[in-house]
């Protein structure tokens, strides 16, 4: 296993790079041969371990929030460049904290297959070619280059070739011949040119060749898979067939993310933006402000131009952000563009500083394009807010499980409590969970606590349907019974 000063010493030290006394070609069939690239054209392996939630933490300083993996199988095709998995996921933080559909209820069945094809998109392809020997085989077809560092303390053959996005993809071979650490970077809306990094340690030989008994994965410099190998059968018969047209992997687009941007006057200057994840632009007299940015730099642009559109000749200048989880600060690179000002619980605004300004170089973004640098500004447990006659309180959450820099806007004259991933309103015939998730009890009690009237609930996440979601609907779902 990769002792945990590696992981921090690799970005420090490679600057001790000495010149190479193998080609990369040499490199790339030492560690073939150690590992039985050519032997192991099939592999399934079994795992149990933890799966993480990447940009769902509970406050920024922690690591992604965790999962039991309860059984995980995966199998792949090295040959035909397929792999499928099927695990089956538990709750793993007790009581609930941070994000990622937390609560888990029950066992929650995830399965994923990718079959490279002309126009798999990288990032999925990246699933197969970060393991070992997809690695050495992506290698040996590309155009790879090597080097020789020294990462704390031992020495390395790091091959390197240069992905479909453009990002160098590293294979860290160690003096065992085996690939240790697999690196690349991929784009995304709210993290920009992001670390990906597979840990291989604890090799095994399996059929006459050799599997890692240990597998991390991390994105943006925590685990997002940390799996121990229980099981691995060589060159058993594997079967993947390519998923159905428009269920895509984890590249996949939301197909929210392109849609329109639908709008409903609340009242004067108070507009509801639906078609993606939910936000509220106001007539602020001389400019627009607007409540949440949404899921990616797209539905941030089509909130901007829906919010202009209703609104017409004045610019963004402010965006309340209700905190920083990747899935609602991934619009947020849209405002920095647009030149507003961001306002987000105190808790959030050195993390939003800091991820807002990160580069973009590998899907260039509006922001990374026009250099415009973010602008946040933060609030403690309350801020009243006038915007050109309409008041906009904020209020922060507090002791609320998901995030520990919630904020909940509440619309007095609308009597419209404007609130994320505390109560996700289901199908109107939906069974309530049992228990009843903490999160949504501690809307509740906020409202409560507030003293808020409360006529109206616009959630983030709006119901599929699109109905108008009331305090009684938020009662009934924790069995509370409205009084
Ligand atoms: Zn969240």
């Amino acid at each position: 296993m990769l002792k945990p000063i590696l992981a921090s010493a690799i970005v420090t030290l490679l600057a001790a790079v000495s010149a190479s006394g193998q080609d990369a070609k040499t490199v790339i069939g030492n560690a073939s041969q150690a590992s039985g690239v050519a032997t192991l054209k099939t592999v399934q392996f079994s795992a149990t371990g933890f799966d993480f939630a990447l940009g769902q933490a509970a406050n920024p300083t922690l690591p992604w929030p965790r999962f039991l993996e309860k059984s995980y199988t995966r199998a792949i095709n090295f040959e035909t460049s397929a792999s499928r998995v099927d695990r089956v996921r538990l709750q793993g933080e007790n009581p609930p904290r941070g994000g990622g559909q937390q609560p888990v209820v029950g066992e929650q069945r995830v399965s994923q297959t990718i079959v490279v094809g002309p126009t798999t998109a990288w990032v999925q392809q990246l699933e197969i070619v970060m393991l070992p020997h997809g690695f050495l085989r992506a290698a040996a077809a590309r155009n790879a280059t090597v080097q020789t560092k020294t990462v704390g303390g031992r020495k390395y053959q790091v091959v390197s070739f240069t992905g479909d996005n453009k990002a160098k993809v590293n294979g860290y071979i160690n003096d065992q011949n085996l690939v240790e650490r697999v690196e690349t970077w991929i784009d995304n809306a709210f993290f920009g040119d992001l670390l990906f990094e597979s840990l291989y340690s604890d090799y095994k030989d399996v059929g006459g060749a050799k599997f890692p008994g240990h597998i991390v994965q991390k994105q943006g410099g925590h685990p997002i898979f940390d799996l121990t190998v229980t099981d691995v059968t060589a060159n058993a018969p594997v079967s993947i067939e390519a998923p159905q047209a428009g269920r895509g992997g984890p590249g996949a687009a939301p197909a929210a993310a392109t849609a329109g941007a639908p709008s409903e006057k609340l009242s004067d200057g108070v507009y509801l933006i639906t078609g993606g994840y939910a936000a509220i632009a106001i007539d602020a007299g001389n400019h627009i402000t607007i409540i949440e940015s949404g899921q990616s730099e797209d539905r941030g642009n089509a909130v901007i131009a829906a919010a202009k559109a209703l609104i017409p000749g004045k610019p963004v200048t402010l965006v309340v952000n209700t905190h920083s989880h990747v899935d609602h600060a991934s619009g947020l690179r849209a405002a920095v563009a647009e030149g507003a000002t961001i306002l987000t619980h105190q808790v959030n605004k050195t993390y939003l500083e800091k991820t807002l300004s990160q580069p973009h170089t590998l899907g260039p973004d509006r922001a990374q394009q026009n250099g415009k640098k973010p602008a946040v500004e933060s609030v403690g447990e309350k801020k009243v807010l006038n915007e050109g006659g309409h008041v906009i309180e904020l209020h922060h959450m507090t002791n609320f499980g998901h995030h520990e820099g919630m904020l909940i806007a509440y619309l007095p004259k609308e009597k419209i409590l404007f609130e994320a991933d505390a109560y996700n309103p289901q199908p109107p015939n939906a069974t309530p969970p049992n228990p009843p998730s903490p999160y949504t009890l501690s809307l509740l009690d906020h409202v409560k606590r507030l003293n808020l009237d409360v006529q109206r609930i616009v959630p983030v996440h709006y119901p599929a349907d699109n109905r108008v979601v009331t305090m009684a609907d938020l009662q009934k779902w924790v069995g509370a019974g409205s009084n």
